[in-house]
């Protein structure tokens, strides 16, 4: 979903584990809940099965995530959220978001992340054992500095940018409710619409750049005709 926080993480799924006084005051039968407005969303979305773990966390490193693969209509993963976001949306915000994040899973959008990711990894675990590939590497780092300041974003942060406005259009679409999807995403950055939705990184961590600010993805949901 984007905007990051910081805090520590726990996980809640259907069946309790260890560890659960480290973890979000988060009730099964909430958790239960959610699992089935997740479900019921992909088999609006197409789906003839879904199956779903939702994970509550409080680590503060994003608000709302999700990890799984859609496979000839059989959907499988996990939806993350945000313990305070949680406890601080209305029905109709929490329900966009629900929907985004299946939308992803829906749409397979982590196999597009995990290829440029593992790609991105073997060249760097290249550049450890030889410089002329580190060099490399820096080039490459340097080149999308370059192409950005041209206006156009790398191949990955291009991916991002496609994906959540895919994801926001499906939302939509499963939701009917366009001002709630434009409200939620306004409170996720403090009703600051310049600020940035997702961002790209380069030279390690040090130079976060906008892939999409949050004003990209208001003008994009305006542009739906439903
Ligand atoms: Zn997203």
């Amino acid at each position: 979903m984007g905007a990051r926080k910081r805090r520590s993480v726990t996980r809640r799924t259907r069946s309790p584990s260890i560890n659960q006084q480290s973890r979000p005051q988060v009730s099964d039968t909430r958790v239960g809940e959610l699992i089935t407005r997740c479900e019921s969303l992909l088999h609006r979305l197409g789906c003839s099965r879904a199956s779903i773990v939702v994970e509550i966390t409080s680590d503060g490193k994003l608000i709302a995530g999700a990890l799984g693969l859609n496979f000839n209509g059989v959907a499988t993963g996990r939806v993350i959220i945000d313990d305070q976001l949680l406890k601080a949306l209305p029905y109709d915000e929490l329900e966009f978001v629900l929907a985004h994040e299946v939308s992803h899973i829906f749409r397979n959008h982590l196999a597009d992340s995990l290829t440029a990711a593992m790609v991105r990894a073997l060249i760097e675990g290249e550049a450890r054992k030889d410089d002329r590939v580190k060099l490399l590497l820096l080039g490459w780092d340097v080149w999308k500095v370059i192409r950005a300041s041209q206006g156009h974003l790398p191949p990955t942060a291009a991916t991002t940018r496609a994906n959540e406005l895919e994801a926001d259009a499906l939302a939509v679409w499963l939701t009917r409710d366009k001002e709630t999807a434009k409200r939620f995403l306004l409170r996720i950055v403090g009703d600051n619409p310049d600020a940035p939705s997702h961002v790209w990184e380069v030279f390690g961590t040090t130079m976060p750049l906008p892939a999409l600010s949050m004003r990209d993805r208001l003008a994009a949901l305006d542009l739906l005709p439903y």
